[in-house]
C-alpha cells in the first residue's frame, strides 16, 4: 500500500536496524522537513512477525520506557522472526507529552484506519494499519493510564465472536501474568488499534500499566518481563525472566462510574479494591456553592476497580472508575 511515510529501516532486511519513519511536514519553520518516527527492526530468520507499540497517546510512559529498553538489551541471537519496535507511534504527542497530537489535536487510538494523505495522526494510522500490521502476525500495544487514569496494571484482551486468537490470548495471559486481565468484545469496524489488527487478521495484546503522567517504581521491570515471557510465549524469542510467582485475576466484562456534576472528585476505592453494587464510589464536592452537600456516587455492578481518575477537578461525562466485572474462574 503507498504512504506518503518514507523508512530509513528496510523490513526485509536481517538484522537489526534502528532509525526513522519520515512523515513530510511542511511548516513556517521548515519547508521541506519530516517528523522523524523512530523504530527499530530486529529480524533474524523464521518466526513470527511482531509489532511491538508505545506512545500511540504520548503522555503514557511505561510503554515507551519498555521499549527503549529492549531496543537496547535484546541481542539478534535472542530473536525468531522479527520484532518492529516504534516506541513513539504518535510522535509528536509523545514528544509533547500529551495523549493527542498537538499538530492536529489526533488521537491516534480513534484514528484507524487512518488516511494516506490526511493529517500527521491520520497518516501515522494508515502506515500502521496498512504497511506495519500487514506484514504482523501479533500486535502489542502498550498504553497506561496516561495523564488523567491511574490503573493497577491490567492486561486487555479485544475479543470478538469466533475470535481465531483465543487460545494463543489465553497462552499470552498466562505469561504476561499481570495482576488483573480484562477480556472485551469489540467488533473489527472500529477506530481502535484492536481493530485495525482484527481487519489484517493479527492477534493483538494491550496493556494498561499504572500512567497518572509519570512512570511507577518497578512497574517497567515488571511489564518489561512480563513482555519478554509473551514473547517467547509465542515463539518470537529464545530467553525470558523467570514466571511472575502471584496468580492474577481475570474478567469478562467492564464498567464504568461517570461524573455526573462538575466539581471535585473524592474517590471512595482505589485500584484494585474489590467493590459490591450499591457501595459508594466517590463524592463530588460542590465547593463553589457554600453549604451545599456533595454528590454521592454508587457503583452499579460487583467488580474489581482497574484504573481511577487521577485529577480531582471533574466536569459532567468524566470517567471516574474503570471496573472488571464478571470474574472468571479459573
Ligand atoms: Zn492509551
Amino acid at each position: 500500500m503507498s504512504s506518503l511515510i518514507s523508512t530509513t529501516v528496510d523490513f526485509d532486511k536481517e538484522g537489526i536496524q534502528t532509525g526513522y519513519l519520515q512523515l513530510l511536514h511542511s511548516v513556517h519553520r521548515s519547508a521541506y522537513g519530516f517528523i522523524p518516527i523512530p523504530i527499530a527492526s530486529l529480524k533474524n530468520g523464521e518466526g513470527p512477525t511482531v509489532l511491538l507499540m508505545a506512545g500511540n497517546h504520548g503522555d503514557e510512559y511505561e510503554g515507551q520506557v519498555i521499549l527503549s529498553t529492549l531496543i537496547r538489551t535484546l541481542s539478534l541471537n535472542q530473536v525468531r522472526g522479527q520484532l518492529i519496535v516504534l516506541p513513539m507511534a504518535n510522535f509528536p504527542a509523545a514528544e509533547a507529552g500529551l495523549r493527542t497530537s498537538p499538530l492536529d489535536q489526533g488521537n491516534l487510538n480513534r484514528s484507524f484506519p487512518g488516511s494516506e494523505t490526511g493529517t500527521p495522526t491520520q497518516q501515522i494510522a494508515h502506515y500502521i494499519e496498512n504497511t506495519l500490521l500487514e506484514r504482523a502476525d501479533f500486535l502489542f500495544d502498550l498504553h497506561s493510564g496516561g495523564s488523567s487514569l491511574f490503573y493497577k496494571p491490567t492486561l486487555l484482551f479485544s475479543i470478538k465472536e469466533g475470535d481465531p486468537h483465543l487460545a494463543v490470548k489465553r497462552e499470552i495471559e498466562k505469561a504476561f501474568s499481570l495482576p488483573l486481565t480484562l477480556y472485551f468484545e469489540r467488533s473489527d469496524a472500529g477506530t481502535f488499534s484492536s481493530a485495525a489488527a482484527f481487519r489484517k487478521g493479527v492477534c493483538s495484546i494491550l496493556t494498561e500499566l499504572a500512567g497518572g503522567g509519570a512512570v511507577s517504581k518497578g512497574l517497567p521491570k515488571l511489564a518489561g518481563d512480563g513482555l519478554m515471557r509473551s514473547l517467547l510465549a509465542i515463539g518470537a524469542v529464545t530467553t525470558a525472566p523467570a514466571p511472575a510467582k502471584t496468580a492474577g485475576r481475570t474478567f469478562t466484562e467492564e464498567g464504568s462510574v461517570f461524573a455526573t456534576e462538575p466539581g471535585v472528585f473524592e474517590p471512595l476505592a482505589d485500584p484494585g479494591d474489590d467493590v459490591k453494587a450499591g457501595q459508594p464510589a466517590a463524592l463530588i464536592h460542590r465547593v463553589e456553592t457554600p453549604g451545599r452537600e456533595p454528590v454521592e456516587l454508587f457503583f452499579e455492578a460487583d467488580g474489581v476497580i482497574l484504573a481511577k481518575r487521577q485529577p480531582a477537578r471533574v466536569v459532567r461525562g468524566d470517567c471516574l472508575f474503570h471496573i472488571g466485572q464478571k470474574e472468571a474462574r479459573s
